[in-house]
């Protein structure tokens, strides 16, 4: 089966353990007004390629991979589930450890035909990476065009599931870093049993000039990027919120 795909990066050290192979899917419906790649919303565009030539380009580099492996982010990587089956399972065929990055946004708890696909999914996935952008349904929807339920109920999938998962939220001065949120934020995966690692990002404006080219309107002009300080504090308070309820849940 061929993929719609962005590109590839060879040597990838922030998308999941160890050193990978990082694929980036084309194609996104969210609208994440801090988005550093727009260029990888447009669905059904991009280099068509086979599962088997990606793992064939894995396989070229393995030696560099010992603790590492396959990525799998986009755009979102969801929107393409039946390649990245395929991919995911030709690699665990091969031993090799497979990590997907999500939004988490195209699921909906209805939906059994696509959810069976996830089951599968799953069953050849070692690590999620899952974005939580916005704890507050109304906020989350301001800042990305679509509605955190699903996202919220695909995060306790997972923990049906026990797959672990590492949390990223992205910090934005004036709407991502409000105390309140970061604590219900940490209040939420609090009751994950299968989180592993949170990672609070700093937001930054690496992406404006990918907009200015593609003639799109920069959403967060005039919003400064967050500092590591601020990413800091920001982690603070969702690890305050997320251990207070683990020590409950301890306790019973
Ligand atoms: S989900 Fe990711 S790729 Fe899609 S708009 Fe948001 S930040 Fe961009």
């Amino acid at each position: 089966m061929n993929g719609f795909i962005h590109s590839t990066e060879s040597f990838g050290t922030v998308d999941g353990p160890g050193v990978r192979f990082v694929v980036f899917l084309q194609g996104c419906p969210m609208r994440c007004k801090y988005c550093h790649n727009p260029d990888t919303w447009k669905m059904n565009t991009g280099s068509l390629r086979s599962a088997q030539s990606l793992i064939n380009e894995y396989e070229r580099n393995r030696p560099f991979y010992r603790k590492g492996g396959i990525t799998v982010t986009g755009g979102e990587a969801l929107m393409q589930i039946d390649f990245v089956l395929e991919l995911f399972t030709l690699a665990k065929a091969r031993d090799i450890h497979t990590c997907l990055d999500t939004s988490g946004v195209t699921y909906h708890p209805g939906e059994s035909a696509y959810n069976e696909k996830l089951d599968k999914l799953m069953e050849v996935t070692d690590l999620v990476m899952l974005d939580i952008k916005h704890i507050d349904n109304d906020d989350h929807k301001d800042l990305t065009g679509h509605e955190n339920t699903g996202i919220l109920a695909f995060a306790r999938y997972l923990a049906e599931k026990d797959i672990p998962v590492w949390i990223r939220h992205v910090v934005v001065p004036g709407i991502t870093d409000d105390p309140g949120q970061l604590t219900r934020l940490g209040e939420f995966i609090g009751g994950l049993p299968n989180v592993k690692a949170l990672d609070v990002l700093p937001y930054h404006i690496m992406g404006v000039r990918k907009y200015q080219e593609l003639g799109i309107p920069y959403p967060l002009e005039g919003v400064k990027p967050a500092t590591k300080q601020q990413a800091m504090e920001a982690k603070k308070i969702i690890l305050t919120a997320y251990w207070q309820v683990k020590r409950r849940l301890e306790k019973g």
